[in-house]
């Protein structure tokens, strides 16, 4: 039985004062919680004030990004050893705005899994879909596509330590869910597609939903048999939204 996820995205959102009232609200809701787990993905900066609020308490936090390479003159850029300094455990990796406004490519983010694995972090790797790509009918081949990137490069055991998002990109902050049954038509092609290589790897790996998840839609959401939980970026910044969202992914 897959224990289910919840993860914000906080994005480029975020400052000392206002992280510190999130926090406490949502470790405060979200006490108690049974056969769930939370975490926020930061920007890089809050990540000493994270891991100091949220070190005592049931929340894990990640990075929303990380460089491919272990080090060197990359200006700029944050190494997955950096990340594991600051005790993150997860690093969403291959975000569909990181594919669209940093040219991230499949194989680039199969490196930065990559890199993620190798400094003992978990990555987050996301999958999905534009609309053009589903209004020409070819979602899955897109995601065929995304997830082979890592297959082929790191093997289907890789995928063991990881946590996989279906993200419709048409449904990223556009307040535009996929319904239920759309979501799960996908969750269990991704399934299906990792169960050809290995099944206990495809049984035992936890593929959140991410698209415009709210407190209104997480239940039904959650309820469909492949979904493990969310990647949620809006609904996540706000602390009332943030913890209803954990408490529908309860058991
Ligand atoms: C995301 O950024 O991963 C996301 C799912 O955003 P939103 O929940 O705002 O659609």
């Amino acid at each position: 039985m897959r224990s289910k996820l919840v993860a914000g995205n906080w994005k480029m959102h975020g400052g000392i004062a206002q992280n510190r009232v999130l926090l406490d609200l949502i470790v405060t809701g979200t006490t108690g919680l049974r056969g769930a787990d939370c975490a926020v993905c930061v920007p890089y900066p809050y990540l000493p004030q994270v891991q100091s609020l949220l070190q005592p308490t049931h929340i894990f936090w990640g990075a929303q990004n990380v460089s491919q390479h272990e080090k060197g003159a990359y200006t700029g850029e944050v190494s997955a050893a950096m990340l594991a300094d600051f005790a993150c455990r997860y690093v969403i990796v291959g975000h569909s705005e990181r594919r669209a406004l940093y040219a991230e490519d499949s194989h680039t983010v199969a490196l930065k899994f990559r890199a993620t694995q190798t400094a003992g972090l978990t990555p987050i790797l996301c999958v999905g879909e534009t609309l053009e790509q589903r209004e020409a009918a070819v979602t899955e081949q897109v995601i065929a596509e995304q997830l082979d990137a890592v297959i082929e490069l790191l093997g289907v055991s890789a995928l063991a330590k990881s946590v996989l998002a279906y993200e419709p990109v048409w449904a990223i902050g556009t307040g535009k869910t996929a319904t239920p049954q759309q979501a799960q038509d996908v969750h269990a092609f991704i399934r299906n597609r990792i169960a050809a290589h290995d099944i206990k790897v495809a049984t035992e790996l936890q593929v959140l939903y991410g698209g415009s998840v709210k407190a209104n839609n997480a239940a039904e959401l959650f309820a469909m048999p492949d979904i493990d939980g969310g990647l949620i970026g809006g609904a996540s910044l706000v602390a009332d939204e943030f913890i209803t969202i954990c408490r529908a992914a309860q058991s």
